[in-house]
This record gives structure tokens, C-alpha cells and sequence, in this order.
């Protein structure tokens, strides 16, 4: 008979994968579901099936006990009161959610909802590429820029959640208008989206060098292209690794972290990003700071979400869904 498990929920713009996670990190059982894309009722709805469907499981493979139930979503969440405050473009009406409340209500089991990047985090500091690393810094590069800081040891969520929004850093205050609504964000230069459309701004001012429909580039055709030695592309992505290296010096000035972890979607196809960064880094900024950082990559992939979520339930304190949420230890 097994002890413990926990519910992980990792809810994303396309699908939501939920499953039941082990305080080793092990995932025993998983679900995934096509994110409705009605709005929020229809997406608690799918939760709450899931959530069943997971304890019935739970009990079949004989656990004792399911400690909790971890959400990890996108957006900023207010990870004190369980509140998904503003959400994603990607999930609509995703916003001003007490979603902790409701699926606390629904199935009388402790409850923590955090961001998307921040679970990862955990996941990754206490199962994977930061194990042992107690000031950490995550950056993951996918379709947008996530970020998570861990500093002493503890996830850090500034006054309500809203912390580490790496992606949204500025690096040049007269740079490409980002969708946050801010200018020269780094998401707006390194990220898939933001690549995609350095490339389609450039076309539409040269269309003489490229006769296909501009508005279906993607950032996956810009790395083909540089791969093929188009100097567009090549010279687009040094811009945009470029914009990392800066982003990534003005995160060390500011948690003078020890660890760099790197992960999503662009670092798990063209891992010579890490290095690439890691040369550019070292001869910028304030030199104690900038050598004395390791750089690596994400220890977990697609699952690493589930994982984080779940985790929260062998992580923080029971009583923590009355009183808001602290840390343990
Ligand atoms: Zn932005």
C-alpha cells in the first residue's frame, strides 16, 4: 500500500494535463484534455472531471491518502489567495478566477494555484536541474519568455504572485512594442512569437527578398533559414540572443543567483542557445556577479508542469488553504 499522492494540474492554452504525482516526481497516472475554449465555466468544469476521475484512480492503485491538489496556469496568479488575477491571451475570460475557492469547495482537499513558470520551478529546484541550488533563476523560451527566481531557498512571489516576470523585462526602452503593452521586452525579441515577428516586420520593409505569405512565418522557419545560412536570419537570431545575453546580465545584477536554468520549446530544439548566452554573459556587466554563475538546462520536459504543480501539496503546510499561503521550514 502506498502512503501519499498529490494532484497536479498544468493548465496551458491548448491542452491541460493533469495527473497523480509522487514526492519522488514520479507521475502515476495522467490525463490530458483539449483546453475548452468556451471560457472559464467550461474550464472549471473540465478541471472538476478531472480532479474525479484522478481520486478514483488515486484509490484504484491503492494510495491512502491524496495530500492536495496543485494547479500550475498560465498568468498572473495571486498565489497567497488562489486567485488567477489576469490570464493569457491563449485561454479565454482566463481572469478574476477565486478558482482555489472553487475546486476547494468541490472536493474538501487542501488547494494551491500558482504560475505556470513558478511551478516548473519547483519541480526542477527540488526534483531536477537545480537540485542543491538554493538562488536560481528560470527562464523558459517558448511561444512567450516565463520566468521564476528562487532566492534563499523559496520561491519568490513578491507581494501577491506577481514576481518574476522575466519575459516582460525591457531591453531597449525604444525597442518593438511587446502585447504586455511595454516596449523592448525580451519577449518581444527571443521569444517564438516575438522571433516570428522581428522576421515579418523585416519582410514587410524588404518584400522584394521573400515571395511566400508573410503573416504564415514562424520562428521555426527563422531557424531553418539561419540554419541554411540566410544571413536575415542569422543576423535576426544574434539579435535575439543578444537581447538574452542583456536580459540574462540584468538578471544576475538583480538575484545574483548561482544557477541559470534554462527550458521550453526553442531550448529543447537548439540547445547551443545556453552556450552561446553563457559566452556573450561573461563579457558584460559587472564581472563578480556575471563569473560566478552556472548555466544548464532543464532537467524536465513536457511533464515537468504536473510535477511542480503537485508538488506544492508535499511542500507547503496544510493549514495554509485558511490562512494563506508560507512556506515550510
Ligand atoms: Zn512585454
Amino acid at each position: 500500500m502506498n502512503e501519499e499522492v498529490s494532484i497536479g494540474i498544468d493548465i496551458g492554452g491548448t491542452k491541460i494535463a493533469a495527473g497523480l504525482v509522487t514526492i519522488e516526481g514520479a507521475v502515476l497516472y495522467k490525463q490530458v484534455v483539449p483546453t475548452a475554449t468556451e471560457g472559464k465555466e467550461h474550464i472549471i468544469f473540465q478541471l472538476q472531471q478531472l480532479i474525479q476521475s484522478l481520486l478514483g484512480e488515486a484509490k484504484k492503485i491503492g494510495f491512502r491518502t491524496v495530500k492536495g491538489i496543485g494547479i500550475g496556469t498560465a498568468g498572473q496568479i495571486d498565489f497567497k489567495n488562489g486567485i488567477v488575477r489576469s490570464g493569457t491571451s491563449n485561454i479565454k475570460d482566463w481572469n478574476d478566477i477565486p478558482l482555489k475557492k472553487e475546486i476547494q469547495q468541490a472536493f474538501a482537499l487542501p488547494v494551491w494555484i500558482d504560475n505556470d513558470v513558478n511551478v516548473v520551478a519547483l519541480a526542477e529546484s527540488y526534483l531536477g536541474a537545480a537540485k542543491g541550488y538554493d538562488n536560481v533563476v528560470f527562464l523558459t523560451l517558448g511561444t512567450g519568455i516565463g520566468g521564476a527566481v528562487i532566492q534563499e531557498g523559496k520561491l519568490l512571489h513578491g507581494e501577491w504572485g506577481g514576481a518574476a516576470e522575466l519575459g516582460h523585462m525591457s531591453v531597449d526602452r525604444n525597442g518593438p512594442a511587446c502585447n504586455c503593452g511595454y516596449k523592448g521586452c525580451l519577449e518581444a525579441y527571443a521569444s517564438g512569437t516575438g522571433i516570428a515577428n522581428q522576421m515579418k516586420q523585416y519582410f514587410t520593409k524588404k518584400p522584394e527578398l521573400y515571395d511566400g505569405p508573410i503573416e504564415n512565418i514562424t520562428a521555426r522557419d527563422v531557424f531553418q533559414w539561419a540554419n541554411e545560412g540566410k544571413a536575415f536570419a542569422k543576423s535576426l537570431l544574434d539579435e535575439a540572443i543578444d537581447a538574452l545575453a542583456y536580459g540574462t546580465v540584468n538578471i544576475i545584477h538583480a538575484f545574483n543567483p548561482s544557477l541559470l536554468v534554462f527550458g521550453g520549446g526553442i531550448i529543447d530544439q537548439h540547445s547551443w542557445i545556453i552556450p552561446d548566452i553563457q559566452n556573450r554573459v561573461r563579457n558584460l556587466g559587472i564581472s563578480s556577479l556575471v563569473q560566478s554563475v552556472s548555466f544548464s538546462k532543464a532537467y524536465f520536459g513536457d511533464e515537468a508542469g504536473v510535477i511542480g504543480a503537485g508538488y506544492q501539496s508535499f511542500l507547503y503546510r496544510e493549514n495554509v488553504q485558511k490562512e494563506g499561503a508560507s512556506y515550510e521550514g
